[in-house]
């Protein structure tokens, strides 16, 4: 008999939340609180998901929640995919990448570094070790990075910006995939960060007054990769193997409080909810799925995001919902909104 813990390891979708520490206008009350390691309490409400962690966790505790069963996963060949979802302001940038210049530095010395470099920084170590144990054999690895932004239903390349309005396609021989997206190879640590500060640096921004922090974008970074294991003699023809690891970084989806800001911000926010509606209907039937063990049909529908995300949530493939909250008593309401749709994929 499987004990809890190996349960929740082997399971293909996993939410955790991660609650932000207060920032320097909100005063520090506790509606929002972790109540063991894997609930927490929103005024009387609680949740359960599979781990939660408080302000006081840190970007490593992240790491090793989310990214380090996701590395291992990949390198076993698995798809895997990490969604950050919650209003503005929760955490998700700050969780994922991190601040930029953390990014060129060593883990080990800034410790805001963001889950994903440190996901790289292991994958290539990984790799390396893979290498240097294969005895023989010879193992080539080739990784390839696109990161793109889903902004009103339009896909743009983030590491091209001239190319702005790019379609999905679908064919036998590549299943879905962005026409005219931009793929560049990579071979260690170091050229991820280039793409992801690229990347980064190119997301847009709402620029209203009321509304300026808030991104209405969504953001997709993906890593595919393929390896192939020469075999030592010539009844033996080696293998190879694809998987690929895609970071979601989810527009904010907040009530419409930003009229003021005209038309543009209203169409905006409608895209927003009816893409993040169907992702989270996806989800629920991926985790249905998982949990009888027959295949459904899932919702894809016609949204940007849902089609994209197909390939890397169909079968063989490993989720992880990490659900950003934000500990002030006001930002309530949309805090259970979060966790719901957390709890909805379990
Ligand atoms: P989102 O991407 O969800 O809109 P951000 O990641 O930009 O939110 O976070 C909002 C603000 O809170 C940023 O200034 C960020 O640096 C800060 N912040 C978020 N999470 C943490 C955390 N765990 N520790 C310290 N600061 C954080
Ligand atoms: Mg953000």
């Amino acid at each position: 008999r499987k004990s809890e813990a190996q349960v929740s390891e082997d399971s293909h979708v996993k939410v955790i939340a991660r609650i932000r520490p207060h920032n320097s206008h909100e005063k520090g009350d506790y509606t929002v609180r972790k109540v063991s390691d894997d609930s927490v309490a929103v005024g009387d409400r609680k949740f359960t998901l599979d781990a939660v962690l408080d302000s006081k966790s840190s970007q490593e505790d992240a790491f090793q929640l989310v990214g380090v069963p996701m590395v291992k996963s990949a390198m076993a060949g698995y798809n895997t995919l990490v969604l950050a979802y919650g209003q503005t302001g929760s955490g998700k940038t700050y969780t994922l990448w991190g601040p930029p210049s953390a990014m060129l530095e060593d883990q080990s010395t800034n410790g805001n570094q963001g889950v994903v470099p440190r996901i790289f920084q292991m994958l290539f170590a990984e790799i390396q070790r893979e290498q240097d144990q294969a005895e023989g054999k010879q193992i080539n690895y080739q990784c390839r990075c696109s990161f793109l932004e889903i902004y009103n239903e339009q896909i743009g390349d983030l590491l091209d910006p001239t190319q702005r309005n790019l379609e999905i396609k679908d064919d036998a021989k590549h299943g879905f995939y962005v026409e005219n997206l931009s793929e560049e190879y990579v071979m260690g640590y170091e050229d991820v960060t280039q793409i992801l500060i690229k990347g980064l640096s190119n997301r847009k921004i709402g620029a209203t007054s009321i509304n300026s922090k808030s991104s209405r974008s969504h953001i997709v970074f993906t890593c595919v990769i393929e390896s192939w294991c020469k075999g030592t003699t010539s009844k033996n023809f080696g293998s190879s193997k694809t998987s690929r690891i895609t970071l979601v970084d989810l527009a904010g989806l907040e009530k419409n409080k930003i009229n003021e800001a005209g038309r543009e911000s209203v169409k905006e926010g409608e895209f927003v909810r009816k893409s993040i509606s169907q992702l989270g209907n996806m989800v629920n039937t991926l985790a249905g799925t998982n949990r009888s063990g027959e295949s459904k049909d899932i919702p894809y529908n016609d949204s940007c995001l849902t089609h994209l995300l197909r390939e890397s949530l169909g079968g063989n493939s490993k989720l992880t919902v990490i659900c950003a909250i934000s500990p002030d008593d006001k930002s309530s309401a949309e805090t259970i909104s979060t966790l719901r749709f957390g709890h909805r994929a379990k």
